[in-house]
């Protein structure tokens, strides 16, 4: 943390630590990303860090373990009730054989009868009984069903643009990568990162920076297919996989999207002053059979460099890097 200038505060020793431990892999490649880029841990990298892999997690593991309390409580109430009717059955059926046993030793049968229905409407009653507390329970386990299927939501999605996070992506392209190699169809990933973000949030607050990132995150949702996956890669970075795309085609939606988000208008709302346009600059890749997704990315976000170092506000594709190479 020192040879990186982290500041020593009780968050960022937080996140340090869970770092060394090795435990998060997303924790572990966002840093490492970070280091390798030679970014800065600077107080918002650092907030976003522990915002991210640390408060969030925390939150997800508070909500699994309300979740398996609430399990073992609907466990242990059906244990209870289900020994309940057994043992009464038990007692049920000892009291009709004892009924039988009577009507061999020539007990009145009027008697035998009266005996007999009301035995019957005993095990009726314990029926209804029996059910209606099975329809509690069902009803109990279908809201913990629900609240598992909220928290694995939660777990996959970015808090703050509501895409899909690192971990929904990562699954996402595992399988897109397996249908790719198997059908022989292309796949190609767009890296989007906004141009100047930082002098924006210092100029603007880091809450105008947030509503900026929502609205790319819009942009880019709308700009891309139903079987295409758009999710947040990092801080300010952008992500869309694009099942069934050639490189050119990919190009012509990241120029698209390019073109969308510099033609938005943004407005302060407290004061409806009109801010100076976003633009971003995008990289492009198409995924080459059995390679990494790390592999791919590196590639895009290496056109995304050239994009940024060529202007900005350019979309640049892999082959760019080629000719590149060969102009030396
Ligand atoms: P470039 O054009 O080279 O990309 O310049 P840049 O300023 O965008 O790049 P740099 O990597 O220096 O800064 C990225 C900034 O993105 C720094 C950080 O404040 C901002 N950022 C990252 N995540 C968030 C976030 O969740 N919200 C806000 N408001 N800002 C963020
Ligand atoms: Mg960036
Ligand atoms: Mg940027």
């Amino acid at each position: 943390m020192a040879e990186l200038r982290v500041p020593p505060t009780p968050n960022n020793f937080h996140v340090w630590y869970k770092y060394s431990l090795g435990t998060s892999s997303d924790l572990k490649r966002s840093i490492d990303i970070l280091i390798g880029n030679k970014r800065k841990f600077d107080v918002t990298t650092s907030h976003d860090l522990f915002a991210t892999y640390i408060e969030s997690q925390d939150a997800d593991d508070a909500a699994l373990n309300n979740v398996s309390q609430q399990l073992h409580s609907v466990m242990a109430s059906a244990k209870q009730f289900l020994t309940v009717a057994i043992a009464d059955n038990r007692s049920q059926i000892e009291a009709i054989s004892d009924v039988a046993d009577r009507s061999e030793a020539g007990v009145d049968p009027k008697l035998l009868v009266e005996n007999l229905i009301s035995e019957l409407a005993k095990a009726a009653a314990r029926a209804t009984k029996l059910e209606k507390n099975f329809v509690e329970k069902t009803r109990e386990l279908d809201t913990i069903r629900d609240s598992l299927n909220k928290s694995e939501e939660r777990a996959r999605t970015d808090t703050l643009t509501g895409l899909p996070n690192r971990r929904a992506l990562d699954e996402f392209f595992r399988t897109a990568q397996i249908a790719a190699m198997e059908k022989g169809d292309p796949l190609s990933v767009l890296l989007i990162d906004i141009d100047h973000f930082k002098r924006f949030n210092d100029n603007f607050g880091h809450g105008v920076g947030d509503q900026v990132l929502r609205l790319m995150a819009n942009v880019l949702r709308e700009r891309v297919r139903e079987i295409d996956l758009a999710a947040r890669y990092g801080g300010e970075e952008l992500i869309a996989v694009l099942p069934g795309a050639e490189l050119a085609t990919c190009e012509t939606i990241a120029e698209r999207i390019r073109r969308s988000i510099s033609e938005c208008r943004i407005t302060r709302r407290s004061t409806d002053e009109i801010l100076p346009s976003i633009t971003v600059s995008i990289g492009v890749g198409q995924f080459q059979p059995g390679e990494s997704m790390a592999d791919l990315i590196e590639r895009c976000d290496r056109a995304l460099y050239l994009a940024k170092r060529t202007g900005r506000n350019r979309v640049v594709t892999e082959n760019e890097l080629d000719r590149e190479l060969a102009a030396g």
